[in-house]
């Protein structure tokens, strides 16, 4: 009897998805390249250890592995992003029939994805491109899962997919179909991006509660716990507290041996690149990015921390009140965070014509994954409702918090930049908030600096827009513009 699916690539993730798998039902087979030398014996590893009396057969050719799948084949491969995915593409095409689906749940570049995608299609394959989240906890107990790409292969891979899924509180997968090409990839890369925000946001409300109020771990600890009682109740937020109150082996809470340096993969830089790309404002990420670059340059701080010697006041700060300050910088700057990162899939779906939807994108997100959350909820009804916000921000509900919150998230950036205590994300998420709530900006100076130099030209606000004028400012300069063009 052949198998319901296949799964390549038994690392991590691999092998919990096969267990998950097989917990709902479905047959699996297994394959892991041999690499002499390298990790020989992965797959007997497997099918004689956690696998063993489940229903997972184990292959170590690629033949004997495609042959053991019923058709329309679907075969998903867990394997690091990159080269792998294509050489393993190359080593399946010659063994599978028409209309077999491969599914990439690594880490894959969308770009990838949509090359993949095409290649797949022109040899008469399907090929899904599936964000995964969830490490491996989620990999065995529940995903959030984003698919996307051979539109055809949703309806035959929704039911695994879904099965392995995690749920939401009401019941629903936190799997559906995101659209064509690499946007589940898309999707995942953003829903990343939104990681490294969420969680340099909760760096900072640490960092001003240990450093402006001296809370200790444990106080911190609750605080982060009475948090997740409410509406910023989150994975994150849960872990945070968890982490604060872990002891040390030898001794003393651990939080304070970990150095302080924090390293990344890429898929925040990633997100970046591309809100960029679409000449989308993606400050938020790109702060937490940056911040990480900042952190791992331990030694230069260091150095500069001796010339530089930073003035803290003695002020005594009324802790419930700055705590209700925190709370509030935290809840409005991760609200400006989901804003600018949902204007990016906005903005992408109709660049690339992926038609996404973003409440149920909202919806994908709320278990699973590392940003679940019930103000993911919230979201999914801002997109849902009848009238379409034209941001986030905008929509009747976040508007209301966000006036409720605006008045102790500016007071805690104040007291942090007075104390010279570094809250980038805080501060950066205020400064954008002012700017998209600024109908006049001074990028009318900008642009006569582009004119004055480059002859870039400028629109007048006592003419119709799209009409462009160029100035000869230093009256010896010519009357020929340079070409326009929007970044
Ligand atoms: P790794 O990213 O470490 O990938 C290791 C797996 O890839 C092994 O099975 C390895 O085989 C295989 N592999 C590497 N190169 C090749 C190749 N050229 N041909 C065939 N197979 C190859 O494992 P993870 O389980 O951590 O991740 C798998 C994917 O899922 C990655 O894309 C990752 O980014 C993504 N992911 C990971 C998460 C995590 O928490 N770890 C969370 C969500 C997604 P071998 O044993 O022979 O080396």
């Amino acid at each position: 009897q052949k198998t319901d699916i296949g799964l390549i690539g038994l690392a991590v993730m691999g092998e919990n998805l096969a267990l998950n798998m097989a917990d709902k039902g479905w047959h699996v087979s297994v394959y892991n390249r041999t690499v002499p030398g390298v990790e020989e014996g992965v797959v007997e590893r497997f099918t004689n250890g956690r696998a063993k009396g489940k229903t997972i057969e184990g292959y170590t050719e690629i033949p004997d592995f495609v042959e053991s799948i019923s058709t329309p084949r679907k075969i998903m491969m867990m394997v690091r992003a990159g080269n792998a995915v294509d050489e393993l593409m190359e080593q399946l095409f010659p063994y599978l029939s028409p209309g077999d689906i491969l599914i990439d749940g690594g880490n894959s570049n969308y770009e990838d994805t949509n090359r993949r995608v095409a290649l797949a299609e022109q040899k008469g394959f399907r090929f899904v491109g599936a964000g995964v989240s969830g490490g491996e906890e989620g990999a065995l107990n529940g995903a959030s899962i984003m698919p996307g790409g051979s539109v055809t292969a949703w309806d035959e891979v929704k039911p695994i997919l879904q099965s392995i899924a995690a749920r939401a509180a009401d019941g629903t997968p936190c799997c559906d179909w995101i659209g064509p090409a690499g946007s589940g990839h898309f999707v995942k890369m953003i829903h990343n991006g939104i990681e490294y925000g969420d969680m340099q946001l909760i760096a900072e409300a640490y960092w001003v509660m240990k450093n402006l109020l001296q809370l200790d771990n444990e106080e911190m600890a609750s605080v982060f716990a009475h948090w997740n009682e409410g509406k910023l109740r989150s994975y994150l937020i849960e872990i945070t507290a968890n982490i604060l109150r872990h002891k040390d082996k030898a001794g003393g809470y651990l939080i304070d041996k970990i150095l302080d340096t924090a390293g990344q993969k890429g898929t925040g830089k990633w997100s970046v690149i591309n809100a960029m790309e679409l000449g989308m404002p993606l400050g938020l990420i790109a702060t937490a990015v940056f911040e990480r670059s900042l952190s791992a340059q331990k030694n230069l701080r260091e150095a500069a921390s001796k010339q530089f010697a930073c003035q803290r006041s003695q002020v005594l700060y009324n802790k419930p009140e700055l705590v209700k300050d925190i709370y509030s910088a935290l809840y409005a700057s991760k609200l400006v965070s989901y804003a600018q990162g949902f204007a990016v899939l906005q903005k992408a779906s109709e660049t690339y014509g992926w038609d996404l939807d973003l409440a149920s994108i909202a919806r994908m997100w709320r278990g699973g994954c590392i940003i679940r959350s019930v103000f993911l909820n919230d979201i999914a009804a801002a997109f849902e409702a009848s009238q379409k916000p034209k941001h986030l921000l905008l929509a009747p509900y976040f508007r209301e918090e966000i006036k409720e919150l605006l008045s102790g998230w500016k007071h805690l950036v104040a007291h942090a930049m007075k104390e010279e205590l570094p809250v980038p994300a805080f501060s950066s998420a205020l400064n954008y908030f002012y700017s998209l709530v600024s109908a006049k900006l001074p990028a009318n100076m900008i642009q006569a600096q582009r004119d004055y130099f480059g002859a870039h030209t400028f629109e007048r606000t006592d003419e119709l827009r799209g009409q462009f004028f160029h100035e000869n400012w230093t009256g010896h300069g010519g009357d020929t513009k340079s070409g326009t063009y929007n970044v």
